[in-house]
């Protein structure tokens, strides 16, 4: 069985063809030009799909998404602005129709979430909560190796979680969210208001690793920030396991034994002592695969 998976990111769409087993045959990535809007962004999945379609070889189709998503209903329900039109398009209906084959949609970080569940750094595990660290926030909550939506299919946004009052604004409109402040953005920004420079986050780590005094200190009250958040969220669903994604979980123990000494001053250490912080295995495929396993479930319930 052969599926085609999307994962499309407000920078660029990363797409492949992937087998029941979640063995990646196939991947590649376009931009995805977010500001040409729906059209232009249905055109390039109907593209996508026909670069298989033609040879006959796929069994369904997977999206993963930035935004809000529907899964029940199929669609974008909020938070893609970067995308126009993307919001309330039928993309399952849409799909479906053109191609007579089974489809599904879900949120990316969700997808990523149950991506690692399937293959990666969740695999044994029934309960998890996972956060991608990025140019926001975003989670996912695994109960009983099922996603937990909520009543709107939106549960999980631990970006938009107020973390300082009156505190700084967030794409949200809101002000204050947890993602303001300990997004790698967030980090980035921390940097540029300290030292007026603008680096990416894998020189930033260069840097503290090379012994400089600042950016050690930025990176102390980051994970202080990032750690409140976590603190709440431990304190809420008292799991086994968070697991971190997004470019920083390529720092790898260095970072992850930082956050573990910071939990420790936040947490009663019932909390602690069960809990293992763990970085995502999966990188960049987490989303393609986790929309792949989705729809090998709907297709598995008779579709
Ligand atoms: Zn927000």
């Amino acid at each position: 069985m052969f599926i085609v998976a999307i994962d499309i990111g407000g920078t660029d769409i990363k797409y492949g063809l992937i087998d029941e087993n979640g063995k990646i045959l196939y991947s590649s990535k376009i931009d995805t030009e977010a500001r040409k809007g729906k059209e232009e962004l249905l055109k390039k999945i109907f593209n996508i799909v026909e670069s298989y379609q033609m040879k006959n070889l796929i069994s369904g189709i997977a999206i993963s998404t930035t935004g809000q998503v529907d899964g029940k209903l199929g669609k974008v329900v909020g938070g893609t602005d970067l995308i126009p039109g993307w919001i309330g398009t039928d993309v399952v209906k849409i799909l479906e129709k053109k191609y007579l084959v089974p489809v599904i949609i879900e949120n990316d970080v969700n997808s990523a979430a149950i991506g690692e569940m399937w293959l990666g750094a969740g695999k044994n595990d029934n309960n998890f909560l996972c956060l991608t660290i990025g140019t926001g926030i975003g989670g996912g909550i695994i109960l009983n190796r099922e996603l937990f939506l909520g009543e709107g299919s939106v549960a999980a946004e631990f970006g938009h979680i107020q973390i300082e009052k009156n505190g700084k604004h967030c794409a949200c409109g809101k002000k204050g969210c947890y993602q303001t402040y300990a997004s790698t953005t967030a980090l980035l920004d921390f940097v540029y208001e300290e030292l007026g420079i603008r680096i990416n986050g894998l020189e930033f780590f260069q840097r503290v690793k090379n012994g400089n005094k600042i950016e050690n200190e930025i990176l102390i009250k980051w994970i202080d920030y990032l750690c409140d958040g976590l603190s709440s969220l431990i304190y809420i669903f008292n799991p086994k396991k968070i697991i971190l994604g997004g470019g920083i979980s390529k720092q790898g123990d260095f970072l992850k034994d930082i956050i573990i000494e910071n939990l420790n001053k936040k947490l009663m250490k019932n909390y602690l002592d069960i809990l293992e912080i763990k970085m995502a295995e999966l990188g960049n495929d987490a989303g393609l695969l986790g929309a792949t396993y989705i729809l090998l479930k709907k297709i598995e319930k008779n579709y």
